[in-house]
C-alpha cells in the first residue's frame, strides 16, 4: 500500500468509528475518538479509552495523560505526529470506568484493521487493558520495558509488543513517571531490534548512529512497504 492508500484506509475506518453503535459505550459518548497519527509510522500506541477530554474532542490522548505521553515522546525526538495513537475502545465509558470485556470485543476489529493498515513494526501498549488485548496474561509490573512477538491475529502480521504503564497511572504515583521515562528512552532500541526481525533472514543489523524515527524511511514513494526498506538505509535517520 502507499502513503495515500493507507491515508484514506485509516479515514475510512475512523468514519466507521464515528457514528458506531455496536456497544453500549456508543449511548454516552460525545464524539468516539477512533485514533490518529502518521499513515507511515512503525510504532502504534495503544491506550485504553477516550478520558472527558478526549471525548469532548474526538481526539486521543489531549488531556493531562496526553500531555505526560507527549513529554515522553520528546525526550526521544518523536514527534506525536509520527507515530499513532488509539485506544482499545474507542468511545469514553461513562465516568471513566474500567471498559467490560463485551465493549473491548466488539471495538476489537476497528484497532485490529488499524494494525493490518499500517502493519507496524512495534506496538506500544499503555496500561493493563491494551496489555491483555496484545500480550495476555502477562503482569504489568513484571513485563513493563520488555519486548515479546505479539499474535498477528491482532492485525499487527510482523510486530513486537512492547509494555508499558498508563501515563495517568504516572500522574496518580509519581513514582512511576522515571520507570516511563526509562522504557521510554528503550524504544528507540526497540524500533531498531523489531525493525531487524523484519527484514530478510540475513539482514546485519543495523547501525543505530542516530537513534530511530518512528516513520518508515521509505515513506511517501510509490513502493514504500517498510519490508522492502533496503538494509543500508535503516537506522540511518
Ligand atoms: N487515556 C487513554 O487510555 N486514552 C486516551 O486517549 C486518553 C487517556
Ligand atoms: Fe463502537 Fe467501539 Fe464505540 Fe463501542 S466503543 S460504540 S464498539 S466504536
Amino acid at each position: 500500500m502507499t502513503s495515500e492508500q493507507r491515508a484514506a484506509a485509516l479515514e475510512a475506518i475512523a468514519a466507521e468509528v464515528r457514528v458506531c453503535d455496536r456497544c453500549r459505550l456508543a449511548r454516552t459518548r460525545t464524539k468516539a475518538v477512533p485514533g490518529e497519527g502518521s499513515p507511515d509510522t512503525e510504532v502504534v500506541f495503544v491506550g485504553e479509552g477516550p478520558g472527558q477530554n478526549e471525548d469532548r474532542q474526538g481526539r486521543p490522548f489531549v488531556g493531562a495523560a496526553g500531555t505526560l505521553l507527549e513529554e515522553l515522546l520528546r525526550m526521544i525526538g518523536w514527534p506525536r505526529g509520527d507515530v499513532f495513537i488509539t485506544n482499545v475502545v474507542k468511545c469514553r465509558p461513562p465516568d471513566n470506568r474500567d471498559p467490560e470485556p463485551d465493549e473491548i470485543a466488539a471495538c476489537a476489529p476497528y484497532l485490529q484493521r488499524q494494525l493490518e493498515v499500517l502493519d507496524p513494526a512495534v506496538v506500544v501498549t499503555l496500561g493493563r487493558f491494551s496489555l491483555q488485548a496484545f500480550m495476555p496474561g502477562d503482569r504489568i509490573s513484571r513485563v513493563h520495558g520488555t519486548e515479546r512477538p505479539i499474535d498477528p491475529s491482532t492485525g499487527a502480521r510482523a510486530a513486537v509488543g512492547y509494555a508499558m504503564y498508563h501515563p495517568a497511572a504516572a500522574l496518580r504515583q509519581g513514582a512511576l513517571k522515571e520507570t516511563m521515562q526509562r522504557d521510554t528512552a528503550a524504544l528507540p532500541e526497540v524500533l531498531i531490534r523489531a525493525r531487524a526481525g523484519r527484514s530478510r533472514p540475513s539482514a546485519p543489523l543495523p547501525a543505530a548512529t542516530e537513534p530511530a524515527s518512528p516513520t518508515a524511511a521509505t515513506a511517501g514513494q510509490p513502493e514504500d512497504d517498510p519490508m522492502t526498506i533496503p538494509d543500508d538505509q535503516i537506522g540511518l535517520f
